[in-house]
């Protein structure tokens, strides 16, 4: 089990680690601030040791997977620093939390459910379980999200016993994937706004991430929306 140091602070940009094990060029370490793949969000990128992090991933039992680019992996055991892209990073954030607050108020006002998502630095997208194509209303509704990161409220991140967290309304917005089989479930909470079941790395106030720019409403099926977005 890799310690998640990005849970202690997710503005965390170089840290020491020792290296636990290597597998080609697949290295685990104790302790890392590199965010693995997953969720539709994606891995981060860096430097370990000065080589080049390529991409992120989970590996087995709740290990960190760090894929380096090949034949420049250190020994096990060596002490090693890392260091994370952190512009490519923090705009992973500010996109994830644009995500989070997008999905709660499509779903305060619509009651839409999250079926995918795609969280990238530069475009991200959301696909919402929408019966209603309804360009403008949809516009509306990323005005209303603008509207609330003027409000500037914080993002807070937390632990809450499982059986509690499920009883709130909305913990997860996700129409297909339940929350991890774990006795604490992390939360993050965009105070006045939402609160969701989440493992992944957030900005601490709402107003960091400027604005949300809707680029595209696409029709994906039945009552399949995708909306497209980035932040400029
Ligand atoms: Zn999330």
């Amino acid at each position: 089990m890799t310690r998640k140091l990005f849970w202690e602070d997710a503005y965390l940009r170089e840290f020491e680690a020792k290296i636990i094990s290597v597998d080609g060029n697949q290295i685990v370490l104790d302790q890392t601030a590199f965010h693995p793949r997953g969720g539709g969000l994606v891995g981060d990128t860096g430097t370990l040791a000065g080589a080049r992090v390529l991409d992120t991933i989970k590996g087995a039992a709740e290990s960190i997977v760090h894929v380096l680019e090949p034949a420049t992996a250190p020994a096990v055991g060596s002490p090693v620093r890392g260091e994370i892209d952190w512009d490519r990073r923090h705009r992973i954030m500010r996109m994830h939390t644009s995500a989070h607050l997008l999905s709660a108020i499509f779903h305060k006002e619509t009651g839409a459910l999250i079926t995918g998502n795609q969280i990238e630095p530069d475009k991200s997208r959301i696909d919402f379980s929408l019966e209603d194509f309804d360009r403008d209303k949809m516009l509306v509704y990323c005005g209303q999200a603008n509207e609330a990161i003027a409000k500037n409220p914080p993002v807070k991140t937390y632990f809450m016993k499982r059986e509690e967290a499920l009883q709130i309304p909305g913990i997860t917005k996700l129409a297909s994937v339940m929350p991890p089989e774990v006795k604490d479930l992390r939360i993050v909470e965009i105070e006045g706004y939402d609160l969701q079941a989440d493992g992944g790395v957030h900005v601490k106030n709402l107003g960091e991430i400027g604005k949300i720019e809707p680029l595209k409403f696409e029709n994906k099926g039945k009552s399949n929306r995708r909306l497209y977005f980035t932040i400029p």
